[in-house]
């Protein structure tokens, strides 16, 4: 008996991860998205596999920080006056996720959904035939003082009770450990048994065509909605006419809000916009991703160049790029790696598809049984897509994800 078609919305890393999966266990697919492959917030990110991200941005006492965050013009949080009202309820519920035994909750859920990133990476990204793309050779984070690595003491103690491998490198031990590194840096937390992806727009890409050469057909075409019948999707309607599937999966990251409401699921979807350059032939690469523990933005070795890449702009979907944020980043980025000089420089937006409580939702809508979501992964869209693929098939075939649902599920809010 053929299996069901899908109809995948979305072709950023987590809808191609999702139609990747469905397409080995035997399921036509159809793949729907007005943009070319792996183009929107897929793009630019800074390509790590962080199997340690279990540290959820809604910390306690993260409030406390908030506003130097925001007094700094080029620090890690900002937030246009104009968009202050729109984002207070979100932000409101980003506080709530805080409390104490909330975060160790939070903690758990993001580590079974990112620790097995690389092992279920290696299998999706050889059958695109792109297997050199997944790495595992650690990153780092580095410090300017010794008052900012213990701020970050909390997410290390989140991290090793999870088992997550740390070691702490201080003074001359950080510059042989990573010469191009600024002697400013004072301590420096290696984390070895993360990875990272060289050229993340390459791996979207290859697993569009693989796709295709298996069968699947990539519309060209934005979704605007759903037929439904006795409860179920019957064809989602769009730009190019209705496509008709046994079900659906809803990965449209950031823009995935209106479509789960009309799936009958209101969830406070937001964006957190963030910045990357990107620099051609840089005379200074650090050999392995590294991260300011003061900026919250990562150098990341990439197949083009260097790529900084980092910072949370609450600004909303529509607002134009504030490219100075990116500008930034290259400055900063500068200090970091003394005598760093480079080629052409790229800048870039993309926004985070970001839920209050860090963690995305994976699922069944509530009360459309053959609708599936699969967004909001935050700043771990990357890290998150293979298993999130893997839970998003299982489900279409009705058989129990690897890990428990109930942390993820559409109606926590
Ligand atoms: C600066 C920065 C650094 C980051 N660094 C990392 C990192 O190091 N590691 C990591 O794991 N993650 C990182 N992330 C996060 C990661 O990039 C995202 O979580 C991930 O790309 C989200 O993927 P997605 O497929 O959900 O969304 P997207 O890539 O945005 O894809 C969604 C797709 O849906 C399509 N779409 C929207 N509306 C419709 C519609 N109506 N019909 C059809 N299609 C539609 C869009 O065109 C788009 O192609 C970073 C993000 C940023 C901004």
């Amino acid at each position: 008996m053929s299996q069901p078609h899908v109809a995948v919305i979305g072709a950023g890393v987590v809808g191609l991860a999702c139609a990747t999966q469905l397409q080995l266990r035997g399921h036509p697919v159809t793949v729907i998205d007005p943009r070319p492959p792996g183009e929107h917030c897929s793009l630019g990110n800074a390509g790590c596999l962080s199997r340690a991200s279990c540290v959820p941005l809604c910390l306690p006492g993260v409030w406390k920080k908030v506003p130097s965050y925001l007094l700094d013009q080029n620090g890690p949080l900002s937030i246009p006056p104009r968009y202050w009202a729109r984002i207070a309820p979100w932000l409101w519920q980003f506080h709530r996720a805080s409390a104490p035994s909330r975060v160790e909750r939070t903690a758990d859920a993001l580590h079974a959904l990112l620790t097995v990133t690389i092992d279920k990476w290696r299998p999706l990204a050889a059958h695109a035939g792109v297997p050199e793309l997944i790495r595992q050779e650690g990153y780092a984070f580095a410090y300017e003082s010794e008052a900012a690595f213990l701020g970050d003491a909390r997410g290390r103690r989140l991290r090793e009770a999870r088992g997550v491998k740390i070691e702490v490198l201080t003074g001359g031990a950080v510059r042989e450990f990573e010469p191009a590194l600024s002697p400013s840096i004072t301590h420096l937390v290696w984390l070895p048994e993360q990875g990272h992806v060289p050229n993340p727009l390459r791996l979207s890409q290859a697993l569009a065509a693989r796709l295709q050469a298996g069968g699947a057909q990539l519309l060209a075409a934005k979704a605007r909605g759903f037929q439904l019948g006795d409860s179920r999707v019957r064809a989602v309607q769009t730009d190019a006419g209705p496509v008709e599937c046994d079900a659906v999966v809803l990965a449209a990251g950031a823009h995935s809000a209106p479509l789960a409401a009309q799936l009958g699921s209101r969830v406070p979807l937001e964006t957190e916009r963030g910045y990357h350059v990107m620099l051609e032939s840089p005379t200074v690469v650090p050999r392995i991703p590294v991260m300011s523990g003061e900026g919250k933005w990562f150098a990341t070795p990439m197949e083009q160049g260097l790529r900084i890449a980092g910072t949370v702009e609450l600004a909303g979907l529509d607002a134009e790029p504030d490219y100075a944020r990116a500008d930034a980043l290259l400055e900063a980025g500068k200090r970091f790696l003394p005598g760093l000089a480079h080629g052409k420089v790229t800048k870039w937006m993309g926004h985070r598809p970001s839920l209050p409580d860090a963690l995305p939702v994976i699922g069944p809508a509530p009360t459309i049984p053959n609708a599936f979501f699969a967004f909001g992964h935050g700043h771990v869209g990357l890290t998150g897509a293979p298993a999130t693929a893997e839970i998003v098939a299982d489900l279409v075939a009705g058989a129990r994800p690897f890990i428990d649902l109930s942390p993820y599920a559409p109606n926590r809010f």
